[in-house]
Formats: C-alpha cells, sequence, structure tokens
C-alpha cells in the first residue's frame, strides 16, 4: 500500500527528473527554434577498455590514460515538433533501460509518439521498441535505413550469422510494427518528418543515419553512433570500436562529421555522448573536445 509519505516522495522524485538544466538527473531538456528536445538517460555502465576497442594500437596516439573500465553511457532524444512527438531511438529496453520511464518523467506517454526514427538497430537503441513482446509505441510510425533491415533481418542468414544474437533482437524488434503497417524502410537521405532530415552516416552499422533537425534557422545533429569513447575518439578519430560492422568506414564518417560540425558550429546530440548527450565539439590541440550544454 502507497503511504502518503511516499507518493510524495515519488512526486518529489519527479519533479527532480522533470526540471530543466539538470545534466544528469535522466531528462534534460533544449529548445531548437520551435521545437523542444528532451534528451532521455537510457543506461549508463562500465565496460573494460579492452572490450571495446577493435584497434587497441590507436589508444596511446588519443594521448590520454583511459580510464579501464570505461564509461558507456547510452541516450535518447525525443523531438516535440508541435505537429509530431518523434522518439529518435529507444535505449535498451526492460530493465536494462529507463528511456521509457524518463520518457513518463518528462511528461510524455508512449501512446502519444507518433513516430519511431531508428539510427540503426543495435540492441542498445531499438530494445525499447517492445514492452513485453508487444509494442511499447502503439501509435508510433518506425523510420529505419534500408540498408539496416537488409543487414540485420534475415532469417535465413541469422541461423549461421556470428551476429546471430543481434539479428534476432532486430527482427523480433520490428515484427510487429512490420505487421502493423507501421514500419518505413527509406533509402539514403530524406526528411522523414517535416524539420527532420535523415544524414546517411554508414559505416558502423550499413545503414547508419544521423537526423538533422532544423526549426526557425537553429538546427541540432543527432549523430547516433558516430562516437562511443569520447575520451579516446574526440582526440584520435581513428579508435574504432568492436561493433563496427565497418570500423574504416566508421572512422571515416566520424572524421567528416566532426569536421563538419566544427565547421558550421552545429550542436550535437549523441547516443553515447556524455551528460546530457547534447553539446558542442570544439577543435582541440589534440582532435576535438567535448562542450556539454548545462
Ligand atoms: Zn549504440
Amino acid at each position: 500500500m502507497r503511504t502518503p509519505l511516499l507518493s510524495l516522495a515519488i512526486l518529489a522524485m519527479a519533479s527532480t527528473l522533470s526540471s530543466p538544466g539538470h545534466a544528469d538527473d535522466g531528462v534534460y531538456r533544449t529548445k531548437v527554434g520551435d521545437f523542444q528536445v528532451v534528451a532521455l538517460k537510457d543506461a549508463e555502465s562500465q565496460r573494460p577498455l579492452d572490450k571495446l576497442i577493435a584497434n587497441p594500437e590507436e589508444i596511446p596516439k588519443a594521448g590520454v590514460t583511459p580510464q579501464d573500465p570505461t564509461t558507456l553511457r547510452v541516450n535518447a532524444f525525443l523531438v516535440d515538433t508541435g505537429a509530431s512527438v518523434v522518439l529518435i531511438d529507444t535505449g535498451n529496453g526492460g530493465s536494462a533501460g529507463s528511456t521509457l520511464a524518463n520518457l513518463k518523467a518528462a511528461g510524455y506517454a508512449p501512446d502519444k509518439v507518433d513516430t519511431v526514427l531508428l539510427t540503426h538497430l543495435h540492441g542498445d537503441h531499438v530494445g525499447g521498441l517492445l514492452t513485453d513482446g508487444k509494442p511499447t509505441f502503439p501509435n508510433a510510425r518506425v523510420f529505419v535505413d534500408r540498408r539496416e533491415t537488409a543487414f540485420w533481418v534475415d532469417p535465413e542468414r541469422e541461423k549461421t550469422d556470428s551476429r546471430k544474437a543481434a539479428m534476432q533482437k532486430a527482427r523480433e524488434s520490428l515484427a510487429p510494427y512490420q505487421q502493423a503497417g507501421r514500419l518505413t524502410a527509406f533509402d539514403g537521405a530524406g526528411e522523414p518528418v517535416p524539420g527532420i532530415a535523415a544524414v546517411p552516416a554508414y559505416g558502423h552499422t550499413p545503414g547508419h543515419t544521423a537526423y538533422l533537425l532544423e526549426s526557425k534557422g537553429s538546427r541540432l545533429l543527432v549523430w547516433g553512433d558516430v562516437m562511443h569513447v569520447q575520451q579516446l575518439q574526440l582526440p584520435n578519430p581513428e579508435v574504432a570500436l568492436v561493433f563496427d560492422v565497418d570500423a574504416r568506414a566508421a572512422a571515416e564518417t566520424r572524421k567528416a562529421m566532426l569536421a563538419r560540425v566544427t565547421a558550421e558550429n552545429l550542436p550535437v546530440a549523441g547516443m553515447h555522448m556524455a551528460a546530457p548527450g547534447i553539446g558542442h565539439i570544439r577543435k582541440a590541440e589534440r582532435g576535438y573536445a567535448w562542450e556539454p550544454l548545462k
């Protein structure tokens, strides 16, 4: 039974979670023109570096002594355009992810989400699509680059592929949306939602996609998994992840994106960037530096 005292404690907690400007309480709000953007913390875990980095010989060139294990954060982003409630990625889902809880804390019921844009089909991005096997977002259309579905959703190849578990997770997460006619596999650049453009950022996965928000002359690049371990990959963008399907292409994409966002002074939101997950990238003596929004 819930006591009045406990209710008060929950209320106090909820108001803390939804207060703007707090970088690491799970919910962080900012504006991009007329768009309300809410960074939702999904998870934060410690991962041993030797299990994360595909080319450890690049680590010394970063010029830092990395913590080992290092922190891997997961974020998702809600964009309320006024006309549409858009969720970009869904986090881990289940007990491993708090995207759904933070979405609710931010004042959005899951059935109010009308669009889910996926950067790619890794489990920490699609896991939140289902809750107990059913669509978490029953009224949402789901968008993903067709190179992603072609690569990850292939029941025949899944039987023998070394990425079997990841393929199964991707296939199962999309299935109910596909069966309901709510899945759109798009082809490269386009504008799935007015004011939100798909920007091909292939490499980490074959159809990995960033999304560029633009409203009233303000912009934000939600760059997905262009970067995972910023303490190493900002000073040395050549550092690659074991999860990169094509590490070479991922590094080229990372370097191109870093050059672009610094040249254009374009703020970035990243699924694995440090709290609150939104900030500016600045040129630094060695590579680049992260300047989080406060
Ligand atoms: Zn990821």
